[in-house]
């Protein structure tokens, strides 16, 4: 099962102090999507790695609200304009929380890579949240962010290019786009730099393509 603890907030926004809940321990027993989703047995961790502020919308994770947060004058601006109205009412889902740390992390100026990942894990909560809508809302933004760092020189390692190749088409066939998903899936073989270690991840396109799968064994 999953376990949380109590932490104690102060957002660099708006200087409100509060209680969130982090994830004091974790498993990995409810199995893996396609998608690298990783699953617990019992409750999900996903929404409790990344915190908010429900005064003015201010997200992300535990380090954003320490002394390390990276706050300029012009994202405190952002947040307020554009974050603070748009906090939606009651109990804040999981995906708010990771889309509002994904403008955040825009706003800041983060590579594609980190923002991808925010996007991803909002679309995640939306399938545990059951909004198949906004899932695919998710994964579009991530798989624009994931296309932006691969079509930048240095945004990804050389050695994580076939998976996120490989991941690439997944969001697309998780969307429904199965045309863009198949082209991505075509160039995984072109991205692969250790055939030998890289092997599951040919495997996992080839059969993505042709009989597709929603979770790895
Ligand atoms: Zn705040």
């Amino acid at each position: 099962m999953t376990t949380l603890k109590q932490i104690d907030l102060t957002c660099p926004i708006c200087m409100t102090s509060f209680t969130s809940h982090a994830v004091l321990s974790t498993n990995s027993f409810g199995g893996k999507r396609t998608d690298f989703h990783e699953r617990a047995a019992g409750a999900q961790p996903l929404p409790y790695l990344v915190h908010i502020c429900a005064r003015c919308g201010y997200a992300g994770g535990e380090r954003d609200f320490s002394d390390e947060a990276d706050v300029t004058p012009l994202l405190r601006e952002h947040v307020w304009d554009e974050l603070a109205p748009a906090l939606p009412e009651g109990a804040i889902p999981g995906s708010a929380k990771y889309e509002f740390a994904g403008k955040v992390a825009a706003w800041q100026g983060a590579e594609p890579r980190r923002i991808a990942d925010l996007y991803l894990r909002a679309a995640w909560c939306c399938v545990d949240e059951g909004d198949v809508e906004a899932e695919r809302f998710f994964r579009r933004h991530a798989a624009w962010q994931f296309e932006a760092a691969l079509s930048c020189y240095d945004g990804v390692e050389r050695e994580e290019r076939a998976v996120l190749t490989y991941l690439m088409g997944e969001l697309w066939r998780r969307i429904g786009d199965a045309a863009l998903a198949n082209e991505w899936f075509d160039r995984v073989e072109s991205e692969v730099t250790d055939t030998a270690e890289q092997r599951w991840v040919l495997d996992a396109a080839w059969q993505q393509r042709s009989c597709p799968r929603d979770w790895f064994e």
